[in-house]
C-alpha cells in the first residue's frame, strides 16, 4: 500500500513510526513532515489546506490511503472531498466531525441521549450570557463553540473572570470560534483522556492516557498544548473503561449514525472520572497529541489493518494487542513557550538519547539543516519511552533528556508524578 499522512507534529510523527513498521506499508509519505519523520517517510511539500493539490498527489502517486493527523482539515471536510475523488481516507467526515467542531452541537448530543456531563447553556448574546452567569455563579466554565487552537476554554474561578471571558468571545477575541458560547458547570473530580477507534456503527477501545497541559512543574502556569503525558490512565480502571464505553462512546455512534453523519475514525474523549463514573468534558475527532506518542509505543498490533477497518466499518469483530508496560513522554519545548519563543536553535545528542532502552524521541517541531537538527516550532521533542511501571518509563525518558544538548530548550521534571506516587503507594 501506499500511504499519505497529513500533519507535521509529533503525533504525526509516533502515527508515521508506527505505520512505517507495518508490512502493509510499501511507501509512506507525510506532508508536510517534519525532520523526525523524515526517518520515517518521504516528507513532501503540499499545503493540506489545499484539497484539490492533496487529491492531485493521491492521484499521482497511487495513494490507497490518507491518513489526516490534525483537526483542521477534518472540521474542514477533507475525508469528504478525498472520498468523493475515490481516495480511502481515514477519519470523520465533516458532519461527523461537528463532535470537535462544535461545542454546542457535541452538548446537545449528549443532552439528547442522556450522555453524562455537565450541565450547561448555549449563548450568541453577550446579555443573555451574562445573566445566566449571574445566577449560576462561579466557578463556572466558559467555551467559545467552535475551534480555537486550545484557547477557547476559560475555567473561571470568580464571576469577574467568567466575564472578562465572555466580553472577549464576543468582542471577536477568538474571531468565528466565539461568535456562540457554551456555559458550563465545573465538574470535580480527576482527569483522563480516553481513545476509541470507530467505524460507523462500532467501536473498539484504544487506551487510555494522562496529560500535563500547564507549563511548570507541580501543574503551574499557563496552559499549553500538552508539556507530557502517559499511558495507562491509573483512574481508568477496567469498569471506567466500560462505563465509559457504554455510557458515552456507545450512545453517541448511535445517535450520529441516526442523524445521518455516522462517526468513523478515532474518537477522543476528555473525560472527568467524578464521583458518579465518567463525564464527558469534550471530545475531539482525531489522535491526542502527545497522547498518541505513548498509545502508539504500548500498541503491539500492526495499526495499518485497524485504520482500514475503521474507514471499512470493518471493526465489528477486531481486536488489537497492547503490551502491559507502561510509556510516558516528555515534551522539549523552545525557551518561552507558550509565549514568543525563537526558531533555528541546534539540537545535539539526539542519537545517543535514544540507544537508551526503551526509548524513543519523536519530533514535535524540528527542520534539518545538512546533518543538523533545528528546533523549528514552540513543541518541539517528544522523548518518550516504555517501561514496566510509569515510574521506570519516566526515568529513561530523562536519562535519554539528560544527553539531549540543546540550551535553547526546557521541560517539566515531574512528568507522570501522579501516577509515580500511586505506584509508591502515596
Ligand atoms: P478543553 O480545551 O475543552 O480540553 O478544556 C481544557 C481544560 O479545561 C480541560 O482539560 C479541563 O481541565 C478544563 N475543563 C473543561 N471543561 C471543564 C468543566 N466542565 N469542569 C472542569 N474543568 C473543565
Amino acid at each position: 500500500m501506499n500511504i499519505l499522512l497529513l500533519g507535521a507534529g509529533g503525533r504525526e510523527h509516533a502515527l508515521a513510526w508506527k505505520i512505517a513498521a507495518s508490512p502493509l506499508a510499501d511507501r509512506l509519505y507525510c506532508a508536510p513532515g517534519n525532520a523526525g519523520i523524515a526517518r520515517e517517510a518521504e516528507c513532501v511539500t503540499l499545503d493540506i489546506a489545499n484539497r484539490a493539490a492533496v487529491i492531485e498527489f493521491c492521484r499521482a502517486n497511487r495513494i490507497d490511503l490518507v491518513v489526516v493527523g490534525p483537526e483542521a482539515p477534518l472540521v474542514a471536510g477533507i475525508v469528504d472531498d478525498l472520498e468523493a475523488a475515490g481516495i480511502k481516507t481515514f477519519g470523520p467526515t465533516r458532519a461527523a466531525a461537528r463532535l470537535e467542531g462544535s461545542k454546542g452541537f457535541t452538548k446537545d448530543l449528549c443532552r439528547a441521549n442522556d450522555i453524562p456531563t455537565a450541565r450547561y447553556e448555549r449563548f450568541d448574546a453577550k446579555d443573555a450570557a451574562r445573566g445566566y452567569l449571574r445566577k449560576v455563579g462561579a466557578p463556572i466554565v466558559v467555551k467559545a463553540d467552535g475551534l480555537a487552537a486550545g484557547k477557547g476554554v476559560v475555567v473561571a474561578q470568580t464571576l469577574a473572570e467568567a466575564e472578562a471571558a465572555i466580553d472577549m468571545m464576543f468582542a471577536g477575541g477568538l474571531g468565528a470560534a466565539g461568535a456562540e458560547v457554551v456555559i458550563e458547570e465545573f465538574l470535580v473530580g480527576e482527569e483522563a483522556s480516553f481513545f476509541a477507534l470507530c467505524d460507523g456503527e462500532n467501536a473498539i477501545a484504544l487506551a487510555s492516557a494522562q496529560d500535563h497541559k500547564r507549563v511548570g512543574d507541580g501543574d503551574t502556569g499557563p496552559n499549553t498544548g500538552g508539556m507530557g503525558a502517559y499511558s495507562p490512565a491509573p483512574v481508568m480502571t477496567e469498569e471506567m473503561t466500560q462505563r465509559t464505553m457504554d455510557e458515552i462512546v456507545r450512545p453517541t455512534l448511535r445517535a450520529m449514525k441516526a442523524m445521518g453523519a455516522p462517526y468513523k475514525g478515532v474518537l477522543f474523549a476528555g473525560l472527568m472520572i467524578t464521583g458518579d463514573g465518567p463525564k464527558l468534558i469534550e471530545y475531539n475527532v482525531r489522535f491526542g497529541d502527545p497522547e498518541t506518542q505513548v498509545l502508539m509505543l504500548r500498541l503491539m498490533s500492526d495499526l495499518v489493518p485497524a485504520l482500514i477497518a475503521s474507514r471499512d466499518g470493518q471493526l465489528k469483530n477486531f481486536d488489537l494487542r497492547w503490551y502491559s508496560d507502561a510509556a510516558l513522554t516528555v515534551v522539549m519545548a523552545a525557551k518561552g513557550y507558550p509565549g514568543d519563543y525563537a526558531r533555528g536553535s541546534a539540537i545535539e545528542g539526539l542519537e545517543s538519547a535514544a540507544e537508551i532502552e526503551g526509548v524513543e524521541i519523536f519530533h514535535a517541531g524540528t527542520r534539518s539543516d545538512g546533518d543538523r537538527i533545528l528546533a523549528n516550532g514552540g513543541r518541539v521533542l517528544n522523548v518518550s519511552a516504555r517501561g514496566k511501571t510509569v515510574g521506570e518509563a519516566q526515568q529513561r525518558a530523562y536519562r535519554a533528556i539528560g544527553r539531549i544538548r540543546w540550551p535553547d530548550g526546557f521541560c517539566r521534571r515531574d512528568i507522570g508524578w501522579q501516577a509515580v506516587n500511586r505506584e509508591r503507594g502515596g
